[in-house]
């Protein structure tokens, strides 16, 4: 599994690394007026980089697919496919993401997760495929990259850059 493997699997499920960053924009953009877009893209691929990242996103997209495919042994199937509420290993999967960088990931992600913003809303509204994990670990990435830009913004003033945050 490498970042390349990453980006093209995400992409073979109709997301892209722009729409990923588009999130991060948003959730970024009220804190830091000088913040691009492209900034936001280069912050959503360092967190891709992450190997711990890449076999959770590999882990939670396989099982979608499998779900798609109707491959997976009952009773999870029918969970899967009925995508219930109860569920919450989606979301707790993708908080392994967000727990990398702090409580700024953590209430994002929250946000996210009800808000649904961009790509996140389109995976829920998902027609034939199955996106249980999808649109859950589309919301921590963009969450972990949004509060690695808030950690390496000195200007950040509004947050407790203190915490005790590994560099990416
Ligand atoms: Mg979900």
């Amino acid at each position: 599994m490498t970042y390349d493997d990453c980006v093209e699997l995400l992409q073979r499920r109709g997301v892209t690394l722009t729409s990923i960053s588009e999130i991060v924009y948003q959730l970024q953009h009220p804190y830091n007026a000088v913040l691009k877009q492209e900034d936001c893209l280069d912050s959503v691929k360092a967190i891709l980089r992450k190997r711990e990242v890449q076999y959770t996103l590999l882990t939670g997209i396989t099982l979608d697919i499998l779900a798609e495919q109707q491959l997976l042994p009952e009773p999870l199937q029918s969970i899967m496919e009925a995508d219930e509420s109860l569920y919450g290993v989606d979301e707790t999967l993708a908080l392994g993401i967000t727990n990398m960088f702090g409580t700024i990931a953590l209430t994002s992600f929250g946000y996210l997760d009800k808000a649904k913003v961009g790509i996140i809303q389109q995976l829920n509204n998902k027609g034939d495929h199955v996106h249980v994990f999808l649109d859950d670990l589309v919301a921590g990435l963009a969450a972990a990259a949004s509060a690695r830009i808030a950690h390496h913004d000195v200007n950040a003033r509004q947050y407790d850059v203190s915490e005790n945050i590994d560099e990416v």
